[in-house]
């Protein structure tokens, strides 16, 4: 069973995210970059199947010079090796432009059984890469797994909805994305730290995974940000004394903000 697990660096969600002043891209230098929380967690469905069923877990990451961090914390916790597409044409790619970008890439690893993304990245969070990458694969995909079981060529997955709770099958090979309750992932042990420096990793520009510069960046992308302004700050509480007529006031505030 080889599986391709789809892991993007996003900024630490405990530092201050910024988008640059002149394109509105983000500004990725000036925070604190991790593997995205929900992306060791797809690492970890990835181990865990092979567990079970053999074969291989290759991570796929596109994204900056410094994405090779995040890279190596997947190779850390058991991952075999990586493919990097990494190419500056790249920068402020859209949603579509990525997802086309990283079918591209998993095209380019041989006998890819399944692939497993997390269902929305912490900084995007677009949520529908994982379903534009399987479009654009032609493959079958089943998102918001919260378990992931493989029989045969079947992969079943539970999916957590609105509604209820759904039990979707597809043929492999096909694309999962995880949801935040599938699993806790591990930490990486000193070993895999060590074993982690010494897995291959494939960095790919844009030539070598087939991908065409007028397809991908800021300036051809189907959308771009025309403006952005800084959240303001929170404003302070209206605070209400109860003098009997508490019950009665917090209706009408409440009213007033049309949530009764
Ligand atoms: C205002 C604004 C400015 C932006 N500027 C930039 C920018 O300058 N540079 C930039 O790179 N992005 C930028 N983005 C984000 C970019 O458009 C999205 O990150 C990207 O297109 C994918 O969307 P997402 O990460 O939200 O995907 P989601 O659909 O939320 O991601 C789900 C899953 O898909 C997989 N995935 C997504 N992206 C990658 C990836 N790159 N590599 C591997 N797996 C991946 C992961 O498994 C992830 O968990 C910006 C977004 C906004 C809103």
């Amino acid at each position: 069973m080889n599986v391709v697990v789809l892991v993007k660096q996003v900024p630490d969600t405990g530092s201050e995210r910024r988008l640059s002043g002149s394109d509105h891209a983000l500004d990725r230098e000036s925070t604190e970059a991790v593997l995205d929380e929900i992306n060791e967690r797809a690492v970890e469905e990835a181990l865990r199947i092979r567990e079970t069923h053999g074969g291989e877990v290759t991570i796929v990451c596109m994204g900056p010079g410094r994405a090779t961090e995040a890279i190596r914390k997947a190779l850390s916790m058991g991952a075999d090796r990586a493919v990097y597409l990494c190419d500056e044409a790249l920068r402020g790619s859209d949603a579509v432009q990525t997802a086309k970008a990283l079918a591209h890439v998993v095209g380019t690893i041989e006998s890819v059984d399944l692939v497993v993304a997390g269902d929305e990245a912490t900084d995007g969070r677009i949520g529908a890469v994982p379903a534009m990458v399987a479009e654009s694969l032609g493959w079958p995909q089943l998102t918001h797994a919260r378990t992931v079981g493989i029989e045969g060529t079947t992969v079943t997955v539970e999916r957590e909805a609105d509604a209820g709770l759904m039990r979707l099958a597809a043929s492999l090979p096909a694309v999962v994305s995880v949801a935040e309750k599938i699993n806790e992932p591990r930490y990486p042990s000193f070993k895999g730290i060590m074993a982690a420096k010494k897995k291959p990793v494939q960095v790919l520009s844009l030539a070598d995974a087939g991908i065409d510069a007028s397809e991908v960046g800021l300036a051809n992308g189907g959308s771009r940000v025309l403006e952005s302004a800084p959240t303001p700050p929170k404003q302070a509480g209206q605070r209400v004394t109860d003098d009997g007529a508490g019950g009665v006031r917090l209706v009408e505030f409440l009213a007033g903000q049309k949530l009764v």
